[in-house]
C-alpha cells in the first residue's frame, strides 16, 4: 500500500491511464480479420496479442514512464472483456469461461462480438463522447456475477515475467454496471445496478487473486462519474469502494475517473474511502481543480493528475502545465502526473507520419509522445519546481487565417435566417436516397490504385463518371423523384472535404479504433478554415447533365466535420464550427449557382457531440445550429435544403432538429416505428420529414407491403405532403442485387399510399 509521505517536496510519479491495443501498423486487425476467415490460426492470434501487448509496454518503459498498466489489451473491447470474466453472458451465447479449449473459447468470445447464426451480436455502442465503441452488457435477475476468468491476472504476471511490475487496470463496478443494459428477459423496471453487491463480491475476489499474484496497485476506471447519471450516484459509490476497501489482502487502488469532472460530492466520497488514488481529469473541464479546492484537497490520498489530453492529438504545452500542477501540488500528499484518459484515442506513434507540414508536425503529439510527456512532467516536478524548465521550449505554432476572420465578422445576423416561407416539392410522399449507392470493389480497388499513382487520374475519372452514368440511370429505371450521384468519388464523408479544406490535415498512419478490429483515420483540423475551390460540384453537375429529374447535391455539416476529426484546442469549438460553417456555405453557393435545387448537408454525428452534463447542452445545441445555419441560409427560398441524422432517439436535440430549419430532415425510423414522426407531428412541426423507411444496416430486403404499412403509419401523424420517402442511411455498405430490389418496393410502397390520399 501507498505510504503517507511527509517531507515536504511530494514525491512525484508519471503514468498513463491506457494505451492503444491496435499496434503500429494495426497488427491485430490483420491478425484478427485472418482467424475470423480462416487464414490464421487460434496459437498465432495468440501470438501477434502478446507481441502488441509487450511491444506496448517496452514504448512506454522506453518513454520513461514510471507505472506502467496492464490489462488494457482487448481482442474487441474491454466491456466485453468485463462481462466475460464476470460470466454475464447472455442465454443465446456459451459462456467462454465454459470452453474447453482456446479454439472454442475465441469462438464464443467472438460470436458475442460479432454474431453467429440465431444469435445476434451484444448491441454495440459509442463510449461516452468518444468514436469508440464498446460492447453493451445484458443483464437480468438470472445471471449471477462470479469470477470465472483470469485474463487481468494473466496479463499482469505476462508483464512481470517480461521485467515490468504493472497496474491491471479493470472498469469500474459502477460503470460497467450503469453502462449495461436490461436484457429483453428481465422484469419490468429491473435495472442492472441491483446487482451491484453481487458484482462486488466478484471484484473483491478479483482484488484478492491480484494480490496474491504480487500486484500491489490496481486501478478501477469509474469514468460514468463523469456523466449527470454517474453523479447521482454517490450513495454507490460510497458502497462499492468501502466494501471494497474493506478485502484485507488486496493492491491498492487507483480509482480514475475521465471524460469531465466528478463534482465535490464524488471527490468528498472518494477521498473518505479506504481508495489510495483517485484519477482526476483536469484536462477536459476546469472544475477539476476547483473541486479539489472544495474538498481542501485530498490529503494522504494519491491525486492522478490528468494533464495530458488523452484523446486529442496536440503536444502539451509544457510550461504552463508544470504552472498548473504547481498549484495542485498544495492540494495533495502524492502526486503522479498522467493522462486525461487512456491514449486508446489517439494514433500510436507521430514518427511513423512522414507527410506532414513541419510546422504542423511540432504542435502534435501522438500516444507514444503524449507518454514521453507524462514522464518528463513527473521529472521536472520530482526535481522541484525551480528546477529548469524542460521541452525544447518552441511556442506551439498556431494557424490563422485574417480573411476567414474578416469574412465572418462582417457576417450579419440574417446570414443564418432564412425566409419563413419556402417552396414546395409540389408532390406528397417525394422518393429519395441519403446519398451513397454501394461502394463496388471495383471502385474501392480502383481509388487504391490512382492513391498510389498506378491508375491515371483521367482513368479514375473516366470510371467515376461511368458510375455516376450507372446510379442516375438505375434511379431514373425505379422512378425515384430526387435522384444523387451516389458518392462514388468520396473514401469517406469527412475525409473527402478535410481533404480539400485549407486547415485541415490527413495522416497516412493516424489509425484509432473504432470497434473490434475496425479503424478509423480521423483528419486533423489544425487552423482556420476555408476552401480554395468548389470541392463537389463537378461531380453534382455532371450528375445533374445527366437526367431531368433534379440531383441533390451532398455535404457534410459543421457539428459531423468537428465530430470525426482531431479539432484544435486553441479556440472555442464554436468559433471553428463556424468556420467550417462558412467554407460549406460557399459550396452551398456554387451548387445552387450551378442550378442544383436540393442541397443536403449530412449532421450524422449531431447528436453524438452533445456533452455527458445537461447543463452544457444548451450552448452546444446553439452553436451546432448556428453553424449549420450559417452553411445553408444563403440560398434561395426555392432551393430544397435537405439534412440527414442516423439515428432517431433525438431525446434533448428535437429542439435541435427544429432549429436548423432544415427543409426536410431524414432520420433512422425503421426500428423504431416512427417514433419521432409522431412526436413531431403533435409539436406541429412545419417543414418535411423523411423517416427511415426501412434498415440499411441488414442485406434484408423490406416488401413492399412492409413499407407500405410504415408509411401509413408516419401519413397518420404527419402529412403527406410534408413526408419524404426514403430508407433510414445512405446504402454505401450494401450490394447493388438487394438495393436494387428494396428501392423497387419502396417507390411501390409510396406510389400505393399516394394513391389513397
Ligand atoms: N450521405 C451519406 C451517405 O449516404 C450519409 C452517411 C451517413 O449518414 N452516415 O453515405
Ligand atoms: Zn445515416
Amino acid at each position: 500500500m501507498s505510504s503517507n509521505t511527509t517531507s515536504s517536496v511530494p514525491s512525484v510519479r508519471s503514468t498513463v491511464h491506457g494505451y492503444p491495443r491496435i499496434g503500429p501498423r494495426r497488427e491485430l486487425k490483420r491478425a484478427e480479420e485472418g482467424y475470423w476467415d480462416g487464414t490464421v490460426t487460434a496459437r498465432e492470434l495468440d501470438a501477434v496479442a502478446a507481441d502488441l501487448r509487450a511491444g506496448a509496454l517496452d514504448q512506454l518503459r522506453e518513454a520513461g514512464v514510471d507505472d506502467l498498466p496492464s490489462n488494457t489489451f482487448s481482442f474487441y473491447d474491454g466491456v466485453l472483456d468485463t462481462a466475460v470474466l464476470f460470466d454475464l453472458v447472455p442465454s443465446r451465447f456459451t459462456s467462454p469461461a465454459a470452453a474447453e479449449d482456446r479454439q472454442e473459447y475465441l469462438r464464443r468470445y467472438f460470436a458475442m462480438a460479432r454474431g453467429e447464426q440465431g444469435a445476434p451480436p451484444l448491441e454495440m455502442t459509442k463510449w461516452f463522447d468518444t468514436n469508440y465503441h464498446y460492447l453493451v452488457p445484458e443483464l437480468s435477475p438470472n445471471v449471477r456475477p462470479r469470477l470465472v476468468g483470469d485474463k487481468p491476472v494473466a496479463e499482469f504476471r505476462e508483464a512481470r515475467a517480461a521485467g515490468h511490475h504493472t497496474r491491471p487496470v479493470l472498469i469500474g463496478p459502477l460503470t460497467f454496471l450503469l453502462l449495461s443494459k436490461a436484457a429483453e428477459e428481465a422484469p419490468e423496471g429491473w435495472q442492472p445496478l441491483e446487482l451491484l453487491d453481487q458484482l462486488v463480491e466478484a471484484y473483491t475476489q478479483l482484488l484478492g487473486d491480484l494480490a496474491a499474484a504480487g500486484a500491489t496497485e490496481v486501478q478501477l476506471d469509474e469514468p460514468i462519474l463523469a456523466t449527470d447519471e454517474g453523479r447521482a450516484r454517490s450513495a454507490e459509490l460510497e458502497r462499492v469502494y468501502r466494501n471494497l476497501g474493506g478485502v484485507t489482502e488486496r493492491p491498492s487502488m487507483l480509482v480514475s475517473t475521465y471524460f469531465g469532472s466528478i463534482g465535490a460530492e464524488a471527490l468528498r466520497v472518494l477521498k473518505g474511502s479506504p481508495v489510495e488514488a483517485v484519477g482526476l481529469d483536469l484536462v477536459t473541464d476546469d472544475e477539476g481543480v476547483e473541486d479539489l479546492v472544495k474538498v481542501s484537497g485530498l490529503g494522504s490520498t494519491r491525486l492522478v493528475a490528468g494533464v495530458v489530453e488523452g484523446r486529442n492529438v496536440w503536444r502539451t504545452d509544457v510550461p504552463a502545465t508544470l504552472a498548473r500542477l504547481g498549484t495542485v501540488l498544495g492540494l495533495t500528499d502524492e502526486l503522479t502526473v498522467s493522462t486525461s484518459c487512456s491514449l486508446l484515442h489517439v494514433p500510436i506513434d507521430l514518427d511513423a507520419e512522414n507527410g506532414l507540414d513541419p510546422k504542423l508536425r511540432g504542435a502534435l503529439a501522438f500516444a507514444k509522445q503524449k507518454a514521453e510527456e507524462a514522464a518528463l512532467l513527473g521529472r521536472a516536478l520530482s526535481q522541484g519546481t525551480d528546477a529548469e524548465k524542460p521541452g525544447d521550449g518552441a511556442e506551439i505554432p498556431t494557424f490563422t487565417d485574417t480573411r476567414v476572420r474578416a469574412r465572418l465578422e462582417a457576417l450579419g445576423p440574417d446570414a443564418t435566417r432564412r425566409p419563413e416561407e419556402r417552396g414546395t416539392s409540389g408532390r406528397s410522399l417525394t422518393t429519395t436516397t441519403i446519398g451513397s449507392f454501394p461502394q463496388t470493389p471495383e471502385l474501392r480497388r480502383a481509388r487504391a490504385a490512382h492513391r498510389r499513382g498506378e491508375l491515371p487520374t483521367e482513368e479514375y475519372e473516366a470510371l467515376l463518371r461511368k458510375e455516376i452514368d450507372r446510379v442516375i440511370a438505375l434511379q431514373e429505371e425505379i422512378g425515384l423523384d430526387v435522384l444523387v450521384h451516389g458518392e462514388p468519388e468520396r473514401n469517406d464523408m469527412v475525409q473527402y472535404f478535410a481533404e480539400q479544406l485549407e486547415g485541415y490535415a490527413t495522416t497516412q498512419n493516424g489509425w484509432v479504433q473504432s470497434y473490434g478490429s475496425r479503424c478509423v483515420r480521423p483528419p486533423i483540423l489544425y487552423g482556420d478554415v476555408s476552401r480554395p475551390e468548389p470541392m463537389t460540384v463537378e461531380w453534382i453537375t455532371y450528375a445533374q447533365s445527366r437526367t431531368d429529374k433534379p440531383v441533390k447535391g451532398m455535404l457534410t455539416g459543421p457539428v459531423t466535420m468537428l465530430a470525426w476529426s482531431f479539432v484544435r484546442t486553441d479556440q472555442p469549438l464554436a468559433d471553428t464550427a463556424r468556420q467550417v460553417g462558412l467554407a460549406l456555405r460557399d459550396e452551398v453557393a456554387d451548387l445552387e449557382r450551378a442550378g442544383i435545387r436540393h442541397i443536403q448537408v449530412d449532421e450524422a454525428a449531431l447528436r453524438e457531440l452533445l456533452p455527458l452534463r445537461e447543463e452544457q447542452q444548451q450552448a452546444y445545441l446553439d452553436w451546432a445550429v448556428e453553424s449549420f445555419r450559417l452553411a445553408t441560409s444563403g440560398v434561395a427560398p426555392t432551393t430544397t435544403i435537405h439534412t440527414h441524422m442516423c439515428y432517431s432517439e433525438f431525446g434533448t436535440v428535437v429542439d435541435g432538429i427544429e432549429a436548423l430549419d432544415a427543409d426536410v430532415t431524414s432520420v433512422e425510423a425503421a426500428r423504431s416505428r416512427m417514433e419521432l414522426v409522431r412526436d413531431l407531428g403533435e409539436r406541429g412541426y412545419r417543414r418535411s420529414i423523411g423517416p427511415g423507411v426501412y434498415d440499411i444496416h441488414s442485406p434484408r430486403v423490406p416488401s413492399a407491403d412492409e413499407v407500405e404499412a410504415s408509411l401509413r403509419l408516419a401519413v397518420d401523424h404527419v402529412d403527406a405532403g410534408h413526408l419524404w420517402v426514403n430508407p433510414d442511411c445512405g446504402l454505401k455498405t450494401r450490394g447493388y442485387t438487394e438495393v436494387e430490389q428494396s428501392l423497387r418496393n419502396m417507390v411501390e410502397a409510396a406510389r400505393r399510399v399516394r394513391a389513397d390520399l
